[in-house]
């Protein structure tokens, strides 16, 4: 469930078309944008910073409408369309119309609309991604092994699973003991978008007993998705990569064990967990 941000009837002159006439002479276009958007922490904290502002929307439009000479409205709708899902929109709607285009006939509008989804929920590219698993409830070994075998059950090809690691439980300060971790890491291939692979992983979570008492609490299993390939996002409900995972050892070495030429963001993991360790007084 999202939320939608919409503009209607944003005005502006434009050249376009595919008469010459078109290309010289400014007409009227108006522009329809609904952008889906995670709106939940802007209304929390009454902020607009973390959400996509209508007002930014329409100037998107204006300055593609204002902008180079094109043939199609479908072009322009394209072009809106990227630029409104650069500011962060999970999936957008362009509606270009063109009420004064050379039709010959009596009509009222012409219009064009383009659906396009963001890169979070785009499927259909086949992609890497990798997720860190950790337990410290109940059996660990045996959750960690069903969460792999529910994970190769999905619509991915797990490509590597590294060693289960057991790790000291990184606390929060002021929290209450933990019992250790038992970590790993799996890489996979996957043409499902990030968003639709993270909804399998929490169902996974859920069958497997996860219960969320407390953040950063103690857990029968924890699937993250530390990066999906060509994927950046500031969405709260999928952040990609993994905004903790440059700093957290228990993720990137056993990463590094499956893939040591990996990199996080255009950083070696290989020189992350060499930094993570150096923090943490441990040898990498
Ligand atoms: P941490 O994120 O610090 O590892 P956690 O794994 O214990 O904490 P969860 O309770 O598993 O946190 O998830 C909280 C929310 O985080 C989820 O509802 C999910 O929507 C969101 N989330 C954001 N980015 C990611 C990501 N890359 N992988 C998994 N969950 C994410
Ligand atoms: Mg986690
Ligand atoms: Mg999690």
């Amino acid at each position: 469930m999202s939320d939608t941000v919409r503009i209607t009837g944003v005005h502006a002159e434009g050249r376009h078309g595919v008469h010459e006439e078109e290309k010289t002479r400014p007409q009227p276009f108006l522009v329809d944008v609904e952008a889906e958007v995670e709106a939940a922490r802007a209304a929390a904290g009454d902020d607009l910073a973390d959400t996509v502002s209508y007002a930014d929307i329409a100037s998107d439009a204006v300055a593609v409408v204002r902008g180079p000479s094109v043939d199609l409205i479908e072009t322009l709708a394209q072009r809106i369309a990227d630029r409104v899902l650069a500011r962060g929109a999970l999936r957008v709607a362009v509606t270009v119309h063109k009420p004064e285009a050379p039709v010959g006939l009596p009509f009222s509008d012409a219009s064009v609309t383009v659906r396009r989804d963001g890169p979070l929920a785009a499927s259909g590219t086949i992609r890497r991604a990798v997720v860190a698993l950790g337990a410290n409830l109940g059996d660990a070994r045996a959750a960690l092994d069903a969460a792999v075998e529910a994970v190769r059950r999905l619509d991915v090809c797990v490509t590597a699973v590294s060693r289960y690691a057991r790790t000291a439980p990184v606390l929060a300060p002021g929290q209450p003991p933990q019992p250790d971790y038992l970590n790993a890491v799996l890489t996979l291939t996957t043409a499902m978008s990030p968003l639709d692979l993270l909804a399998a992983l929490q169902r996974i979570e859920v069958r497997l007993g996860r219960v969320r008492r407390e953040r950063w609490g103690p857990r029968a299993i924890d699937l993250d998705i530390v990066d999906v390939e060509g994927v950046a996002s500031r969405n709260p409900r999928l952040t990609l990569p993994h905004p903790l995972a440059a700093g957290r050892l228990f993720v990137l070495e056993p990463w590094m064990e499956i893939e040591p030429d990996a990199t996080l963001a255009g950083s070696p993991v290989a020189s992350l967990a060499a930094a993570a360790a150096a923090r943490s007084g441990v040898c990498a």
